[in-house]
This record gives C-alpha cells, structure tokens and sequence, in this order.
C-alpha cells in the first residue's frame, strides 16, 4: 500500500521550510533526506522533489521525511556558500547552536526537528554555483559508520571517501558529521554543479535515494540494479589560493592526477603575473573543482580525493 503523503511548513529558525512526510504502512525505519542545504545546488533539490512524488506511489517499510530546499534564504536570494543573513556557511554550524546567528539556529533547529530522531540521514548536496564536481559519497568515521558505509555504497556513485574526525577534516560542522556524532548513520551525496538542473544528475540522486531505500530494507520489488563497486578514498585535501586573482584549472574533476603534476594557475587580472602554480599534494582524484576563475585571498580551488 502507498504511504500516508502528508506535506506541510515547519518553522525553522523563523522561516517557514516546506516538508513532505511519508509514512508507510508497518513499522520500519525514519530515514530523513536533506537538499538545498546550500542555497543553489538545485540538481538535488530537483532529485528529492522528484524522488519524493515518486515515493507516495510506492509501497513504502518505515517512514521517511524530505525536505527539498532546507536553507531558503539562500535560495531566494540565489546565495551559493553561504547564509545571506550572516555570511556563514550553514554547512559548517551543524549540530547548531540556539542562542547563535541565524545560520546556527537554522542549523540548531534542523538538527534537533529532523535529523535527531532518524535512523538514518541522507544529505544531497552537488558542486555549489560555481564548482563542477564528479560525482561522490562521503561519511564520517564514528560509532556508525558500518551502516554509514553502506548507505554510501548503495547510493551507487563512482566514489566512496571516509572522513577521519580531527583537525585534517575538510568538512566539519555537516549535517552527516553531526548525525555521525549523534550516532545516526549519515552521508553527504554529491552530484550536479554549476548552479545547473543536468539529467544525469537529478538522476543519479534519484538512484542513490532509491539505493538508499534498499540498503535499509524500506522498499518492496525489485532491488536495485548492481552498479559497478566505488573507489573507495580516505583522503579529502582542500587546495587553497594564496593570493586573491584569476583561476585557471588545468585539470577536471574525475580526472587522475598524479603527485606534483599541474592542476592550475593562479595569476593577475592582467595575465602579466603568475602568483601560483597549484600542483596536486599527492596522487588522487579532483572531486570538485571551482568553476570561476575569480579567487579571493585563502579562496577554495579543487577538492582532491585521495587513497
Ligand atoms: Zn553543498
């Protein structure tokens, strides 16, 4: 039988976010599925407003809350990164703090009405306006992780990466970081970027959702076509630029590179001027890459996947 399909507002932190619950028959599992956490990574959001129509058809085990467009101040004001109200990456405030800016209280809110409670988080993210990115699942090492994993290998994209806790991790203050720490199985899932709504995209999400579903045992019928394994990465290392100027990539995400070997120039608006030559730290696989070529002082260039 198709869940129950109930759709309606919470408040979050004084903005109303539009929520769909869906509530199957029997028991089973609440898996909450997160998008537009960054204000313009719409693939996604197109994925979990697809994905969630699809699901009220379906016979459903358990329950599942999806929330298409969490971070709605940057979405209207078409903010990528951060939080227009603050400049705060929200995505960075988790698990949130109450008496904070309001990219904390969002975070505090979201964190205590939606993830708290779950038995597992699935956060749908893609390269942000300006960042290409090739396709990934990343978790959190932690008391979950094993399920975590998993959730991760079932979403069915070409790369797994494990974050360790600790002062190397890329990503801290996530929601699939907190979760991790609250002791909810959590991943972050990547796909899309540039501020476009690609297909294949939307697609892949739509797949890995649906994966997700299997991996919990929540969905009747068939399972889940087999997908070729993951490369599995327990590395994330952030290149930064030195000096504010012009980016110029060298290289594309997805693309092989091999320790010292070239992955872009930064030089001066004039073009007279090479300020930096980034070169790759260790062998691996550029996951995101920025898209612009502005960069500011200590501005974020490539995010390398690495063994
Ligand atoms: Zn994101």
């Amino acid at each position: 039988m198709p869940p129950t399909v109930r759709r309606r507002v919470i408040d979050l932190a004084g903005t109303g976010v539009p929520v769909i619950e869906l509530t199957g028959t029997g028991g089973g599992p609440r898996l909450t599925v997160l998008a537009g956490v960054h204000g313009c990574e719409y693939a996604p959001m197109a994925a979990v407003r697809q994905w969630a129509g699809l699901l009220g058809q379906r016979d459903l085990h358990g329950s599942v809350v999806a929330v298409p467009v969490l971070n709605l101040g940057a979405f209207r004001a078409r903010s990528p990164f951060v939080v227009p109200e603050d400049g705060k990456n929200l995505n960075r405030c988790f698990p949130g703090d109450p008496a904070g800016s309001h990219a904390d209280r969002l975070a505090h809110a979201a964190f205590t009405q939606l993830i708290e409670g779950s038995d597992a988080l699935v956060d749908a993210h893609a390269g942000d306006l300006v960042e290409a990115l090739e396709p990934f699942a990343l978790y959190d090492a932690g008391p979950g992780e094993d399920r975590a994993r998993d959730l991760a290998i079932g979403y069915g994209l070409g790369y797994v990466i494990r974050q360790e806790p600790g002062p190397d991790r890329a990503v801290a203050g996530s929601t699939s970081a907190a979760a991790a720490e609250a002791g909810i199985p959590a991943i972050t899932a990547e796909a899309g970027g540039c501020g476009l709504v690609e297909q294949a995209a939307v697609a892949a999400h739509v797949r890995g959702l649906d994966g997700v579903l299997a991996v919990l045992g929540m969905a009747d019928g068939e399972p889940a076509r087999p997908v070729a394994p993951p490369v599995h990465l327990r590395r994330f290392i952030w290149l930064r630029s030195e000096a504010e100027g012009w980016w110029e990539p060298s290289v594309r995400p997805g693309e092989q590179v091999a320790a010292g070997q070239a992955l872009g120039t930064v030089s001066s608006l004039d073009g007279s001027e090479l300020r930096q030559a980034i070169t790759a730290p260790a062998a691996g696989v550029p996951m995101f890459i920025t898209s612009s070529p502005a960069v500011a002082a200590d501005g974020l260039l490539l995010g390398l996947g690495a063994a």
